[in-house]
């Protein structure tokens, strides 16, 4: 069984009511991939970066079990540079600068080592990339998961359109479903997102939660109410390589599967805005990921009695 992941590698540099980061690692891929790495393994990892990106950070990766062969490496090119700023609601964040650099012009290769992988998270990033992956796998994964974000349904709709003709689950926020559908309810955005190509749609809601749909069925995984939420980047990625990793590990992708994935999903979330970037997923335990998917079993449980 193995994993593969396409995204972003990035720096970042936030700001929140709580600090400022400087500029740390980023990147859809790399919170994926660390989020993922706690239940599967191997991971092919797909990206670009410039010669600017750490050796390091590719090093600390590696030995979570992420193979890097198809990431590219431009050595005289500049990294992919994002930088966001969130307000007193943490929910809504502006994007300051988003520095395509090296991923402007990127065409993915994959790797011989890579076909034959069952399970692929097209994470965020250009609809162009996502597509050439998945031309470029010779047999059809058992999932293909789809993130994507506002950025692209302004600049590449019609690619974006054509990706999701060909994707199983598609990840978006609360206001990318309205923005995607033209709907201000999210049932309905759903019921037409449903229509687009994707057999399964989750929406993310933040502190709020997340929402799945698959026909007509919805079911709803809060998110952990935490004392503080000091910065909310990568929860997004995070969530979505618990989701996969999960039903990578277990090779199970019913609805009732998936259920249990968003779990495993929000609470990796939860480990990740407790600290600026990456800080928090790289280090945290399988027991700690134990005790917060318990959590999670504990804040939904409860008993009625109808009369
Ligand atoms: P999230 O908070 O989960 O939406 O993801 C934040 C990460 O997405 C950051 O680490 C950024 O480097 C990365 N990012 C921001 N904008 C884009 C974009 N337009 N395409 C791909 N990745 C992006």
């Amino acid at each position: 069984m193995s994993l593969t992941v396409v995204g972003t590698m990035a720096f970042d540099e936030i700001e929140t009511p709580f600090g400022k980061s400087g500029r740390i690692i980023g990147g859809s891929a790399t919170y994926i991939a660390w989020a993922a790495s706690n239940f599967v393994t191997p991971i092919n990892q797909v990206s670009v970066i410039g010669g600017d990106f750490p050796e390091s950070e590719l090093a600390a990766l590696k030995a979570k079990g992420v193979a890097m062969d198809g990431v590219q490496v431009k050595k005289d090119e500049k990294t992919f540079y994002w930088s966001g700023k969130y307000h007193m609601d943490m929910n809504t964040r502006d994007s300051l600068a988003t520095d395509l650099n090296v991923l402007a012009d990127f065409q993915p290769v994959i790797p011989e080592s890579y076909q034959g992988s069952e399970f692929l998270i097209l994470g965020n990033l250009t609809p162009q990339v996502q597509m050439s992956v998945i031309d470029q796998l010779k047999e059809r994964p058992k999932l293909i998961v789809m993130d994507t974000m506002n950025f692209w349904m302004e600049v590449a709709l019609d690619d974006l359109l054509k990706v999701l003709k060909r994707v199983d689950v598609l990840m978006v926020n609360d206001s990318e479903a309205r923005q995607l559908s033209g709907e201000y309810s999210l049932v309905k955005a759903a019921r037409k997102i449903l229509t687009m190509g994707p057999r399964y749609l989750i929406i993310k809601k933040g502190e709020h939660g997340a929402l799945l749909f698959h026909e007509n069925h919805v079911f709803f995984a809060p998110a952990m109410p935490l004392d503080d939420v000091f910065d909310p980047t990568g929860a997004g990625d995070t969530f979505a390589g618990g989701f996969i990793g999960y039903l990578a590990k277990t090779r199970d992708i019913s609805f009732e599967n998936m259920k249990t994935a968003i779990i495993v999903g929000s609470a990796m979330a939860s480990f990740c805005v407790e600290q600026f970037g990456t800080g928090r997923i790289r280090e945290v335990s399988k027991e700690e990921i134990h005790s917060r998917i318990d959590q999670f079993v504990q804040l939904v449980n409860f008993d009625i009695d109808l009369v």
